[in-house]
């Protein structure tokens, strides 16, 4: 019965859309308001679709074309650290731009699905792009799970996420934790640290993860040492390749 009727519905709008060129126009007004659409830095209303920022922020943002090439800024950055298949950002990071201001509301402002919907957007270029169509499953960095407990999510997951929707691949979660650096640890590890990486990086199930080429994900790329740090991780198990995609790559 409700098959019927929402076939029906449908076939009504059609006949609308095609009659009544303004039909178009307030059906879309109308989805708007059912599913509103905010960007993810200002949080102004934008038009339904696949937009992440608004008009006037979009002007001010960076958009990176990393993602169609085997070498670039990116993979520059982690050459001769990490043996890496391909890499890129989805834009560059500047401070006060709205990129930042949106990494801020994705980080402390309980956005989650600001990730989601960044990472839905560069999964469509993803998707079209030789370079990352190999890969087969999606492993993003974990938080420390105090730190998620207390945010509520991971933002890295939630970018994971949307990649994964439109990729049509995994998202493996649990199969890379983190765990606080503590003295029992070998005095090894302890000289393998890098920098800002306090934590260390355990693979939890590496049946999962054997002989498949993973895409690393994580917000923004910096000096790269948290992802040098997972990547070394995961290309510890047999037969790995890596890939790393983030949503931005700062820059000075
Ligand atoms: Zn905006």
């Amino acid at each position: 019965m409700l098959d019927f009727d929402l076939a029906q519905l449908k076939k009504m709008k059609m006949v609308l859309q095609n009659s009544f060129p303004a039909f178009r126009a307030l059906w879309s007004g109308f989805l708007h308001l059912i599913y509103p659409e905010l960007c993810v830095a200002c949080g102004a209303d934008i038009p339904a679709g696949d937009a992440c920022f608004c008009f006037r922020c979009q002007l001010k943002i960076s958009v990176s074309d990393m993602h169609l090439v085997r070498e670039n800024e990116f993979t520059d950055r982690l050459w001769g650290r990490l043996q890496l298949e391909s890499g890129a950002a989805m834009y560059y990071f500047t401070r006060k731009s709205p990129v930042q201001q949106a990494l801020h509301q994705l980080k402390y402002h309980n956005k989650p699905e600001i990730g989601v919907k960044i990472g839905r957007a560069f999964g469509r270029k993803l998707k079209a792009s030789d370079v990352f169509r190999p890969v087969e499953a999606i492993v993003p960095v974990p938080l420390h799970p105090k730190k998620e407990r207390l945010r509520g999510y991971n933002q890295s997951a939630q970018f994971a996420q949307g990649i994964s929707e439109v990729m049509d691949i995994p998202v493996l979660r649990n199969a890379l934790v983190r765990r606080a650096f503590t003295a029992t640890q070998t005095k090894k590890k302890r000289m393998e640290r890098f920098e800002n990486v306090d934590d260390v990086f355990v693979v939890e199930k590496p049946t999962l993860l054997q002989g498949k080429h993973l895409l690393l994900v994580d917000d923004v790329l910096t000096t790269g040492a948290t992802l040098e740090t997972c990547g070394h991780a995961l290309l510890g198990i047999a037969g790995t390749r890596l890939s790393v995609a983030t949503i931005a790559i700062a820059v000075n």
